[in-house]
């Protein structure tokens, strides 16, 4: 039995490695139009949470032998008339929701460490509760705090809206979305096209906190794009890609994991080379995965901002 169980993992291990990773052509991106961002426009990665996982986890062909970190983040986002949550990590009641509806075999693969959630945070740092949550998607590592901020809206497209509604486990944890006190604010992307995007969501109505549709990895996912009083520009991409890796070469996520993970995998790397595009096109502009502790360690977290 154990030389069986260990001749499946090894079969397992070299399925991952000769699984094909798609022959790519990265599509010619477009310029970002120039945005003039007003004097307080500034964002903080809240880190909620963390993990350790092989690289060969979260990208095709990604290495057997490297470990990666992994974060779970909240983005803060102050602006002049107003602040907002894009993603909102892990929350107060995290592992009473993961304990309770995540089953036995999703447990381990998406264990965490360190749980900080975003309300202890802000309120040690004598920060009130943002007016406004939005969400790159409504998966449970996004959405766990929503509960925490029952003052707040939360403001998902009307896709992402009706996939939650219908989400289960692993990915979609109802205790987190289906609270009576929870205030839910459907949009349409009703704004104009932007760079390669056929349309936009202007928080602010002035360009520099801008929503884009990246729908793949699940119908309704975002991108949030930021432009700072210095001109810099981030590019908040959500589980587009886990790891950086799947921009620089480019590639889907590994296949397994994609597998159980990704609504729609075409629709997630035609995603992934619509960024990547976006990225070749605008010099300058940080992408920044959900998941990725070596991009946000360049950032730095909480209660350091960038911009203002
Ligand atoms: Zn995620």
């Amino acid at each position: 039995m154990r030389k069986l169980l260990l001749l499946i993992v090894i079969a397992a291990l070299a399925a991952w490695r000769l699984w094909p990773v798609p022959e790519v052509r990265i599509p010619t991106g477009e310029a970002l139009p120039v945005v003039d961002a007003p004097a307080g426009t500034r964002f903080a990665l809240i880190r909620t949470g963390d993990a350790t996982t092989l690289e060969a986890m979260t990208v095709a062909n990604g290495s057997l032998f490297h470990l990666t970190r992994i974060n779970h983040v909240a983005v803060l986002v102050e602006h002049p008339n107003g602040r907002l949550l894009f993603d909102t990590g892990l929350g107060l009641k995290v592992d009473q929701q993961f304990g309770s509806e995540m089953s036995l075999w999703a447990k381990p693969v998406f264990a965490y460490a360190h749980a900080n959630p975003a309300a202890t945070q802000l309120q040690a740092a004598g920060l009130a509760a943002p007016d406004r949550i939005f969400l790159s998607h409504a998966h449970w590592d996004h959405a766990s705090a929503i509960v925490d901020f029952p003052q707040a809206e939360v403001w998902v497209p009307d896709a992402e809206r009706s996939a939650a509604t219908r989400g289960q486990p692993p990915a979609y944890l109802p205790s987190q979305l289906n609270d009576a006190s929870t205030r839910w604010h459907a949009f349409t992307f009703s704004g104009p096209a932007i760079a390669d995007f056929d349309a936009s969501f202007d928080v602010f109505g002035d360009g520099s906190v801008v929503l884009l549709p990246l729908p793949g990895h699940t119908p309704g996912s975002s991108g949030l794009l930021i432009t700072v009083p210095d001109g810099h520009r981030y590019f908040f991409i959500g589980d587009t890609v886990w790891n950086h890796l799947g921009l620089e070469r480019p590639a889907p996520k590994f296949s397994v994991s994609s597998l159980i993970v990704d609504a729609d995998r075409a629709a997630t790397f035609a995603a992934v080379l619509k960024v990547r595009a976006l990225q070749d096109a605008n010099p300058g502009l940080i992408v920044v995965p959900a998941h990725d502790a070596s991009v946000h360690d360049t950032i730095g977290y909480f209660p350091t901002f960038v911009g203002g």
